[in-house]
């Protein structure tokens, strides 16, 4: 079942190690068909270069798995509560990617500096609260989500705005309309992470893009007045890949 899916997750999880994003098997994308109701992820620990798209699973939206041979993801969890909490996704992706690690250990978000960063994320990427004792006991994974979606809930972002998220003290998730997108995005942040590091140990005064400057490039990749690239017939959506 869903096997154009599973190829499509397949090859958003070997963009991991090709693009920088991952050591051992410390990463993970998802894809969802809204239609059926489930989606479709990478086992678990299972180590890339031997990963093929018959080893991906399948699982409902209450996060039980519907089929596959392998254990899915250990994240499953996280990206179940992230699927039911923001109905416009697609795709779901986690790394543990250095410089966005950096932002979660040290429990700051990543702020929108310059043009590369305003592109992709409509402000500031948030950081969640560090989870407590009780909720890591409890249900840590599933937990991990809920702290993501109380995040933009108190903060009022736009998951679609801000297509990502740093877990204090663990790493970023990311998602877009498809697992390709998210893994897009997670590779942006990545940049960004780095670059705003290096921005904020060169000067400690406020050097966030203007609000007009974050308009002006944000939409001119998103929404209905995008102009940025090529815009797609199939799709109906402005090439935001490219460069
Ligand atoms: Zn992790």
């Amino acid at each position: 079942m869903l096997e154009q899916l599973k190829q499509e997750v397949y090859e958003a999880n070997m963009q991991l190690p090709k693009l920088d994003l991952v050591t051992f098997t410390w990463g993970n994308v998802s894809g969802i068909d809204r239609a059926a109701g489930l989606f479709v992820i990478k086992p678990s620990g299972v180590a890339y270069d031997k990963l093929t798209p018959d080893d991906m699973v399948v699982v409902n939206l209450k996060g039980e798995v519907v089929e596959g041979r392998l254990n899915p993801s250990s994240d499953t969890p996280t990206h179940t509560v992230l699927y039911n909490a923001f109905p416009d996704i697609g795709g779901i992706v986690h790394t543990h990617s250095p410089w966005a690690v950096a932002f979660a250990s040290a429990q700051l978000p990543v702020p929108a500096l310059n043009t590369t960063a305003a592109d992709t994320f409509y402000g500031d990427v948030p950081v969640t609260a560090p989870l407590t004792q009780a909720q890591i006991e409890r249900a840590y994974e599933a937990e991990t989500g809920n702290a993501i979606v109380t995040t933009f809930q108190d903060e009022g972002i736009d998951p679609t705005a801000v297509p990502a998220v740093l877990v204090a003290q663990h790493g970023p998730f990311a998602w877009g309309a498809t697992p390709a997108q998210a893994v897009y995005n997670a590779k942006v942040l990545e940049v960004v992470a780095e670059i705003d590091y290096h921005a904020l140990t060169l000067s400690h005064k406020d050097s966030h893009v203007p609000q007009y400057l974050l308009d002006k490039h944000y939409y001119r990749k998103h929404g209905k007045d995008a102009y940025y690239g090529q815009s797609n017939p199939q799709s109906g959506t402005h090439a935001a890949h490219q460069a």
